[in-house]
């Protein structure tokens, strides 16, 4: 799936685990990627991630969901990005069931947790970086935990 992205904008793609040497290896297969060429999705994960992905997973996922649009954070609406319960299983469909609606998400006021997401802006350029918004005392959802791209930028920058 990421190679359709790679085929259509000029970028290089790295699947990577999450252990300090996984993340390591994924930045280093990224760099040279960029600065060799050559294929511009690498797998740095291989010991738990197969081109193919899981044939059985990606079946029963299959079986039970089709493609829907789905609300990303930051980003809005986007068509046929997420999954929605098939009808066959609709008496195991949470909204179905107890009637839910879900609103668009809203940052809180000042927040720019949406355009950081986006590459938009830095965390450092919102205005509540590390004043009023600190990993003890978050006030957008990019803060909450270590792996948010602000707390991140907070404890390591
Ligand atoms: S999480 Fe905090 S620092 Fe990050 S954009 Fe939102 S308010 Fe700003």
């Amino acid at each position: 799936m990421y190679r359709e992205l790679c085929n259509e904008y000029p970028i290089s793609c790295t699947v990577t685990g999450f252990e300090t040497e996984e993340i390591l290896l994924g930045i280093l297969s990224l760099v040279r990627s960029i600065q060799y060429g050559g294929d511009p999705v690498q797998n740095a994960y291989p010991r738990v991630v197969r081109e193919e992905g899981n044939p059985k997973a990606r079946s029963l996922v299959a079986e039970v969901f089709e493609p829907s649009d789905a609300l990303w954070r930051g980003l809005g609406s986007i068509k046929g990005s997420g999954l929605t319960v098939r009808r066959e299983y609709e008496a195991f469909d949470a909204y179905e069931r107890f009637g839910l609606e879900v609103e668009e998400g809203v940052e809180p006021k000042g927040c720019r947790c949406g355009e950081v997401l986006r590459g938009v802006c830095t965390p450092a350029e919102c205005p509540l970086f590390g004043n009023r918004c600190v990993p003890g005392d978050p006030v957008g959802a990019c803060m909450v935990s270590s792996e948010g791209s602000c707390a991140a930028w907070y404890n390591y920058s």
